[in-house]
C-alpha cells in the first residue's frame, strides 16, 4: 500500500511539471513516506528527517506522509521545526497546497473517507504491475496491530471506481493487476440499487480485459476467504495460483490472545478448499514470533504449522509493541534475545521450505512476467506465477517479451535460473 501511495504522490508532482532527482541535495521538495506497523521503521523516520534537513537545499520543502505522520501529528513539527508538512495516509492528496503556500505549515492526519481517490490525478502511464487499492483500513482488531488506528476503519471503494481505474491501467500499460487492501478479501460494496459487489466480482470483471494477463490480491484475512472467492481459483486462469493468507501463529492460545478468530482446523480447511479448487496453489503467510506470553511450546506449534502447510514467500517478524494496541499492555512480554532466537529458527525453517519448493520447480515451464534487466545488463529478471525471481540470460538485444514461457533450469533458496522456451 505504501508503494502505491508513493506512486500516486510521484504522479501528482509529475502532473505539476516536477520530476524525480537522484539526490536529496538537488531536490526542491522531499517527501518521506512512512510505515508504522513495527517500531523499528518508526524509529528510523526521525533520524532520517534530521539527515534530510542537514543535506537539503535551504529553501527546499520537506515533510512526512503516511502512518508515522498520522501517529506523530503536530509533535513532528516540535521534533523537527523545519518540517513544512505532515500528512496522514488518507490526506496526501493535499500535498499541492504546500506548493502553493510554501510559507505555511500543513498538517492533516484525518481518516475521513476515501476522498483522496477522487482528488488524485489519473495515472497517465500505468506500470506493468499495477496496484489498485479497493479498500482501506481494517475492522478486525488484532491485538498487536496499529493499522485500524493509522489507516482507519474499513471502507470499500465503489465497484465502478475500481473498475474505471483498472480499465485505465489496462489501456496504459498494465499487464498484471494486484488488488490491494489491508483486508482485501473483506471488500464489500453495495451500490444505490442494492447490488452488493465482492472481490470475486472485481476479479471476474478484470479477467475479461485482454491486456491483463495476471491478477492477484493482498492481503487476505483467513475467515473472509469466502466460497465465491475460492471458486475464482478454479474458474479464472488469470488469477495466479498464489495467495498470501497470514496465520500469524500456530498456537491456539496465542491466536486467541491475538484476537484471531480461527482454529487451526478451520484455517487448514480453507487451505484444503483452495487446493481442491486449484491443485497447484501455493500459500504464503506472515508470522509474528515472541507475542506476549508465547511459550517454547507455542512457538514450536508455529514452526510445525509452517512445515505442515509448506508456506512459500513468507514474512516473519519479531513482535513489536505498538501504541494504541491491547497487546502492548499485556503481561509476560518476551525478552528481545528470545524473540531474536525464535525468529532465527523460524526463518531457517521457512528458507528450507522455500529452497525445497524452488528445487521442485526445476524442469517445469512457467509463464513469467518480465521486470527488466538485472544490474549487469546481461540477464533479464522475470517473476514466476509464485512470485519467485527467475534470472534468464539475454540472447538478443531486442526488447524482451513482457510475458514469456520459461523453463526453470536451476534453483537456490533466493531465486531460479531459467531459459526461454520457443513455442
Ligand atoms: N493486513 C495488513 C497487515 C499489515 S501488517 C496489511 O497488509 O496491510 C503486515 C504484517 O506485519 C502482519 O501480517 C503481521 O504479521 C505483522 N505485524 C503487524 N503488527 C505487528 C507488530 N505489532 N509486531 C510485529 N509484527 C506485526
Amino acid at each position: 500500500m505504501n508503494v502505491y501511495d508513493s506512486w500516486r504522490i510521484a504522479a501528482m508532482l509529475d502532473a505539476r511539471g516536477m520530476c524525480a532527482t537522484k539526490s536529496v541535495a538537488d531536490a526542491d521538495i522531499i517527501i518521506l513516506n512512512t510505515c508504522s506497523v513495527r517500531e523499528k521503521a518508526t524509529n528510523k523516520v526521525f533520524s532520517e528527517l534530521g539527515r534530510i534537513r542537514d543535506t537539503k537545499k535551504p529553501d527546499a520543502l520537506f515533510g512526512i506522509v503516511g502512518c508515522v505522520a498520522r501517529e506523530a501529528g503536530a509533535k513532528a513539527f516540535h521534533r523537527i521545526p523545519e518540517l513544512n508538512f505532515v500528512l496522514g495516509p488518507q490526506s496526501y492528496h493535499r500535498l499541492p497546497e504546500i506548493l502553493e503556500n510554501p510559507d505555511t505549515k500543513l498538517l492533516n492526519i484525518d481518516l475521513a473517507g476515501l476522498e483522496k481517490f477522487d482528488e488524485l490525478p489519473q495515472m497517465i502511464k500505468a506500470p506493468t504491475v499495477s496496484y489498485i487499492p479497493i479498500q482501506e483500513g481494517c475492522n478486525h482488531c488484532c491485538t498487536y496491530c496499529i493499522v485500524p488506528y493509522t489507516r482507519g476503519r474499513e471502507i470499500s471503494r465503489a465497484f465502478d471506481d475500481v473498475m474505471r481505474d483498472t480499465a485505465a491501467a489496462a489501456k496504459t500499460g498494465a499487464v498484471e493487476i494486484c488488488f490491494l487492501g489491508q483486508n482485501v478479501n473483506g471488500y464489500k460494496y453495495t451500490d444505490e440499487n442494492g447490488k452488493t459487489y465482492r472481490l470475486s466480482d472485481l476479479i471476474r470483471a478484470t479477467a475479461v480485459m485482454p491486456e491483463i494477463r495476471r491478477i492477484r490480491f493482498t492481503s487476505s484475512y483467513p475467515t473472509e476467504m469466502t466460497d465465491d472467492l475460492i471458486d475464482m481459483f478454479r474458474t479464472e486462469p488469470k488469477l495466479l495460483p498464489f495467495l498470501n493468507m497470514p496465520i500469524q501463529s500456530g498456537s491456539p492460545d496465542v491466536l486467541k490472545r491475538m484476537n484471531r478468530p480461527y482454529s487451526l482446523d478451520s484455517y487448514l480447511e480453507i487451505i484444503d478448499k483452495l487446493r481442491a479448487a486449484r491443485p497447484d496453489i501455493q500459500i504464503s503467510s506472515d508470522f509474528i514470533v515472541g507475542f506476549p506470553g508465547e511459550t517454547d511450546s507455542d512457538f514450536e506449534k508455529t514452526v510445525d504449522i509452517a512445515r505442515r502447510v509448506k508456506y512459500i514467500n513468507s514474512y516473519s517478524f519479531k513482535y513489536s509493541p505498538r501504541p494504541h494496541t491491547a497487546a502492548a499492555l499485556m503481561p509476560n512480554q518476551i525478552p528481545e534475545n528470545i524473540k531474536r532466537a525464535r525468529l532465527a529458527i523460524l526463518d531457517n525453517e521457512l528458507n528450507e521450505i522455500q529452497r525445497e519448493f524452488n528445487e521442485q520447480c526445476i524442469n517445469k515451464t512457467m509463464l513469467c512476467l518480465c521486470e527488466g534487466p538485472d544490474k549487469t545488463g546481461r540477464h533479464l529478471l522475470y517473476r514466476t506465477p509464485y512470485m519467485q525471481q527467475c534470472i534468464v540470460t539475454k540472447k538478443t538485444d531486442q526488447a524482451p517479451e513482457t510475458m514469456a514461457q520459461i523453463k526453470i533450469t536451476a534453483a537456490n533458496r533466493a531465486s531460479l535460473r531459467g531459459e526461454f522456451v520457443k513455442d
